[in-house]
């Protein structure tokens, strides 16, 4: 299936309650080839009136990790866990995610990235494993259905956390040093 296929699904989609609220979905952005992929958790008010993941200020600041460290944003993919935005952006309910998960895993599947970094804890629980401690365990590759896979922290998270923000850089910089191993 390819990625616009799989997006036309995602459209007409209508599996769980967060299909009544969308004004769009959110199906993902990127390079189609990407070698690096990162995943979030669901869209939030300027994803959904804009269709585009991580376009608010979360995003501003993916963008400017990736720009310190010298990835373009444009060489990579970026999706999410839920293409439709939960209401007041509570997190994604166990059903939401299991209605929506297998466009992701179709989205991988066409795109084969080398590398799938989580960002957050909820990408993270639902790609790496259910107990995930985000604290303990960004920062370390695991291994899912042959996908190197790593978390790192939110950037919502790191907004108002400066010590969160020098570990991120230090993942940031963790991370392009493999991305350039590729
Ligand atoms: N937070 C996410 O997890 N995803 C987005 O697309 C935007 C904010």
């Amino acid at each position: 299936m390819s990625l616009s296929d799989i997006r036309e699904q995602c459209e007409k989609c209508t599996k769980c309650v967060l299909s009544q609220t969308r004004t769009n979905i959110v199906f993902g952005d990127g390079n189609e080839n990407a070698k690096l992929m990162f995943v979030g958790e669901a869209p939030g008010k300027n994803e959904d009136l804009q269709g585009i993941p991580f376009v608010g200020a979360a995003g501003k600041l993916l963008n400017k990790y990736l720009d310190a460290v010298g990835i373009p944003r444009e060489a990579v993919y970026i999706a999410n866990i839920l293409k439709c935005r939960p209401p007041e952006n509570r997190d994604p309910l166990p059903e939401e995610e299991d209605a929506c998960i297998s466009y992701l895993d179709a989205q991988i599947e066409e795109i084969k990235p080398a590398m799938i970094i989580c960002l957050g804890r909820i990408a993270a629980k639902r790609l790496i494993k259910s107990d995930f401690a985000i604290t303990k365990e960004r920062g370390q590759w695991f291994e899912r259905n042959g996908y190197r896979i790593m978390a790192i922290y939110h950037p919502a998270a790191l907004i108002y956390d400066n010590n969160k923000k020098e570990v991120t850089y230090d993942d940031f910089k963790m991370l392009k040093s493999e991305y350039d191993k590729l």
